[in-house]
């Protein structure tokens, strides 16, 4: 059966050519209370055990045949590898030291060593290295909380969709970005929607806004377009790369797919269930460049006289 192997117990490498080396220096590491202890004989079962086992700390002997630890040090720090070494030489000499730290060693002992300084040395490694851990751990929480914070400040907290924030910067950005492409906007609200809070309340009337971005996201192109709310009942959907033609296509795919929710909407005087209004405009980019406010602009006006020509369609935007 082999060992349990506690995840908080640290994990140590001991890598010596010398068999009598190999379990001497395990001996000792056992009698220091240390139990998950690998062993390698040569540098390549060591690098081998590094990416299996992912060890806490390795002891690695310098002088070995063929792979030497200087080969293995310099392995692990071109593969970017960071585990902590205790590198250990018999050559009590200040150039190999020296080298060692230069190629990543954490510390280093000569042999023969006392068993106080493996002690220590180890010790103070493995709490070097937890402490790193803990910093690595903490930035990477640190990060992630700004990822949300950062998603949030962007998303609608109601339905979930880009908000009208960061609507402006998506529509600054197409525009800035595809100069020769056409663009186009479409900005729709839903037919009657005071109505339909004053009929049904607002927790019903916030449902609706949530299946109607939720619909609205469904008729557009994942990859392209950028469905947002625009405030109060009112979205806006970016459409780069996109001509009047395809622009026209999909606002009444959006308007298709609310209606047919089938949303009963008894304040509504052009339907039965919630219906919308949309304004399309497409921006064929010829000179001079329009603003964001401009093509805004433009739609705003389109879905006013879908209003006016009695709601529940797409107009688009004829100059
Ligand atoms: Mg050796």
């Amino acid at each position: 059966m082999p060992p349990e192997v506690s995840p908080l117990e640290p994990t140590l490498l001991v890598v010596d050519d010398n068999d009598n080396n190999r379990s001497l220096l395990e001996r000792q590491l056992r009698r220091l209370g240390y139990t998950n202890i690998l062993m390698a004989q040569d540098g390549e079962e060591a690098l081998q055990a590094i990416v299996r086992h992912g060890p806490d700390l390795v002891l690695l002997d310098i002088q070995m045949p063929r792979m030497d630890g200087y080969e293995v040090l310099a392995a692990m720090k071109e593969r970017g590898w960071v585990v902590p070494t205790i590198a250990i030489s018999a050559l009590d000499e200040i150039g190999s030291i020296v080298r060692c730290i230069e190629l990543g060693a954490e510390d280093y002992l000569t042999k023969p060593f006392e068993k106080v300084l493996l002690k220590a040395r180890v010790q103070s490694c493995l709490e070097k290295k937890r402490l790193r851990d803990r910093e690595v751990h903490y930035l990477q929480e640190l990060e992630a909380a700004n990822r949300r914070l950062l998603a949030m400040a962007n998303q609608d907290g109601l339905t979930g969709i880009p908000n009208r924030r960061l609507f402006d910067t998506v529509l600054a950005a197409a525009l800035a970005h595809n100069l020769t492409q056409p663009l186009s906007l479409i900005v729709f609200d839903i037919d009657y929607f005071k109505q339909f809070n004053d009929n049904y309340g607002h927790l019903q009337g916030d449902d609706c806004l949530r299946r109607v971005a939720a619909a609205a996201v469904e008729s557009t192109r994942t990859q392209q377009d950028t469905v947002a709310r625009y405030g109060g009942e009112e979205f806006a959907v970016v459409l780069p790369n996109t001509d009047r033609e395809e622009a026209a296509i999909i606002a009444e795919r959006i308007r298709r797919a609310i209606a047919e929710l089938r949303i009963p909407h008894s304040g509504s005087q052009v339907a039965d269930h919630v219906t919308i209004s949309l304004g399309v405009t497409t921006d064929e980019r010829t000179p001079p460049p329009k603003t964001a406010a401009e093509v805004v602009a433009q739609a705003d006006r389109a879905l006013y006289q879908a209003k006016g020509a009695g709601r529940n369609r797409a107009i688009r935007y004829d100059g």
